[in-house]
């Protein structure tokens, strides 16, 4: 579990805009590298996918997460605040996991860490996909789980259920104003 903090607290630190998620992408990499896993780059321009090959026969189960960031300044003084700061539609923006996505990040390598661990008990094999640019790709360009579909993602194995999730502070929540979630930051 400590692990699993550590990559959140990692991943929220360092957050990058949708198609821009190339460190990010880098640190999953390796995260997966280290559990054995054969990291594929190659979906949805900065996306990561990876198989999970169970010991016992059974379905492909897809579990995705997605892994971009918001043009969201960072008001909190943590140890793991993000001092990140880039431009975004020619305004100097700072950069927040501000919808979750580090979290959704730390869970799927915490899953990973532990199916990868645990390939004698599992029946069927699992798809994991880290998706960018769920919030959406910049202007001008594609991205997300559209491009990671048009690009084939699915015609290597097709998955037979897939599942993500997102996690939310249901006291925060109710007390955003509409703006929040008209702008589409769900
Ligand atoms: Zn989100």
């Amino acid at each position: 579990m400590t692990k699993v903090t550590d990559w959140r607290h990692h991943f929220h630190q360092y957050p990058e805009l949708s198609n821009r998620e190339y460190k990010t992408q880098e640190s999953i990499v390796e995260a997966l590298t280290e559990m054995g896993l054969e990291p594929n780059t190659e979906f949805g321009i900065t996306g990561v996918t990876a198989f999970i090959r169970g010991q016992n026969p059974g379905p492909l189960i897809a579990l995705r997460a997605d892994i971009d960031g918001l043009p969201v300044t960072e008001k909190l003084n943590l140890p793991f605040s993000s001092k990140v700061k880039t431009t975004y539609q020619g305004n100097e923006v700072g950069v927040m996991h501000a919808c979750g996505h580090d979290a959704h990040i730390a869970v799927l390598l915490g899953v990973a860490s532990f199916l990868s661990r645990n390939t004698d008990k599992l029946n069927g094999d699992i798809l994991l996909i880290f998706q960018p640019a769920e919030e959406g790709a910049p202007e001008g360009e594609e991205g997300g789980a559209e491009l990671m579909l048009k690009e084939g993602l699915f015609e290597i194995e097709k998955p037979d259920a897939i599942f993500g999730l997102h996690v939310s502070n249901f006291k925060k929540w109710s007390n955003l104003d509409k703006t929040w979630t008209n702008n589409g930051f769900s």
